[in-house]
């Protein structure tokens, strides 16, 4: 029995809903692939969970030697996806130094299987920030040598902003304002952007390790 069907009896014993089952195996597939190629030493497990605040959420290992842990909640993340698919518009890439934000009503959107490598992208990249990788901040929005980066961080950095107007949300804006989640949401915008310019997963993969290259 393949990986897929296995965990797909399982969940559905738990009577979660075909789709969200498909969505979360999917996530999970997308991670171990991106983690697997660049930590191919390292092991990961799965945890499939009814409850948590986000869709999902990375654990370093406890001790050397211990799996990575990546907890995927499964009710409601076919909505979540689906939801995020519709309102993230892309960037227009012309060339590779022609990038523009074109109007809501001109804008492309990412496909839900786009979205879900952007997200698997963006758990991936905290395990490489446990291990030192250099992270993108909101200071970079101009240094950054790489326009469509650039632009990416600037965006990033608007939503920070937003977010941190906003009164009500309390959760949220922890969360915007923590380093590690600013740079892995860098990354996630990054590889939406970018997902339908890759041909290879090795692509995708370089683009998950990528380092800022500041104007000096
Ligand atoms: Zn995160």
């Amino acid at each position: 029995m393949k990986a897929y069907d296995y965990n797909y009896l399982k969940l559905k014993r738990k009577e979660f809903s075909p789709r969200d089952i498909n969505t979360a195996i999917s996530l999970a597939e997308w991670i171990a692939k991106f983690h697997y190629i660049l930590l191919p030493e390292e092991k990961v497990r799965f945890e499939f969970v009814r409850i948590k605040n986000d869709l999902v959420s990375y654990h370093r290992p406890k001790r050397n030697h211990r799996p990575v842990v990546y907890q995927i909640k499964v009710p409601g993340s076919f909505d979540f996806v689906m939801k995020e698919s519709t309102t993230t518009p892309l960037f227009e890439i012309k060339g590779r130094n022609e990038i523009i934000a074109p109007p809501w009503e001109e804008a492309h959107f990412p496909s839900p299987e786009e979205m879900i490598k952007a997200i698997a992208a963006h758990e991936v990249r905290h395990r490489l920030q446990d291990l030192g990788i250099k992270m993108f901040s909101p200071e970079m929005k101009d240094k950054e040598r790489d326009p469509l980066l650039r632009m990416v961080i600037a965006f990033v950095a608007y939503i920070k902003e937003v977010e941190n107007d906003e009164k009500n949300g309390g959760y949220e804006k922890e969360w915007i304002n923590d380093p590690k989640e600013f740079d892995a949401l860098v990354i996630a915008y990054f590889i939406l952007n970018k997902s339908r310019h890759c041909s290879t997963i090795f692509e995708l993969v370089n683009l998950i390790k990528r380092e800022p290259s500041l104007s000096t």
